[in-house]
């Protein structure tokens, strides 16, 4: 099996205005210590308006947490109110940047087309894109995750090369595990993630798609990781609701 360093990235979606960001990403600081580092790569993914009061906190501090934004525009500049590039996401030193999660197909109508021209932005100003897959509870009831998932990660990765999808994190989040605290179980995720990492495989080679992080997302919690990280293709958690709170994260990166 490929050596593959976990990777616990926290979304704190649309919550903590930059002072809420400053006193967590301190707060994680101190429970968070050098052997914890050492296991997982941590990333926090803080909304836009925080992103610079966080870069700011990991800098002085020198911590060893990576910075994530929540989405990008495909376009570099421009007349393009509202929205966000890789470049000034670059600029701010994110590593990190979510793409495709499930409430941005859901409430914002992005699709695998936008997903992929997310993506490519990403690689294009140095970004490694965490591409976010996942079925709804009716795609899941009609037995068709493998289908959904196969379709999100061949067109949103499409013309993608074999040396950026090394660059690449995968989330695989089942939209019904989402904020719902009904994860799924570790077998069924583990499951489904070495199906991905199959058609990974398929648009690379077996070599490239070893090397590639996938995640398991929803509902995760300090007290589940542990049996998502015992499964042989889960390599770390995107984590929604638990990473608002230092301590729970924490311990999550602990599992
Ligand atoms: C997420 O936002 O990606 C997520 C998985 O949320 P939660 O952990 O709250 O289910």
């Amino acid at each position: 099996m490929a050596d593959r360093k976990p990777i616990i990235a926290g979304n704190w979606k649309m919550n903590m205005t930059h002072l809420d960001a400053l006193t967590l990403v301190r707060t994680l600081s101190y429970e968070l210590h050098e052997r914890d580092y050492e296991r997982a790569e941590v990333v926090v993914c803080p909304p836009f308006t925080a992103l610079r009061t966080v870069q700011l906190v990991i800098e002085d501090e020198y911590l060893p947490i990576g910075l994530g934004a929540q989405n990008l525009y495909w376009e570099d500049e421009g007349a393009y109110t509202g929205e966000i590039s890789g470049a000034f996401l670059k600029s701010l030193h994110c590593t990190y940047v979510i793409v495709g999660h499930s409430e941005r197909r859901k409430y914002f109508g992005e699709t695998d087309e936008t997903v992929n021209k997310r993506t490519h932005a990403a690689y294009r100003h140095g970004l490694k894109p965490i591409v976010c897959v996942g079925e709804t509870d009716e795609e899941h009831e009609a037995g068709q995750t493998q289908a959904v998932v196969e379709r999100q990660v061949r067109d949103g990765l499409a013309g993608v090369s074999g040396e950026q999808l090394s660059e690449l994190v995968v989330a695989y989040e089942p939209v019904w595990a989402i904020g719902t605290g009904k994860a799924a179980t570790p077998e069924d995720a583990n499951e489904t993630i070495g199906y991905i990492r199959k058609t990974l495989a398929s648009i690379s080679s077996d070599a490239i798609a070893e090397g590639i992080r996938i995640q398991y997302g929803g509902s995760v919690s300090a007290g589940n990781i542990a049996q998502f990280m015992s499964q042989s293709d889960i390599d770390g958690a995107l984590v929604g609701g638990a990473s608002l709170d230092a301590k729970s994260f924490a311990m999550i990166v602990r599992y």
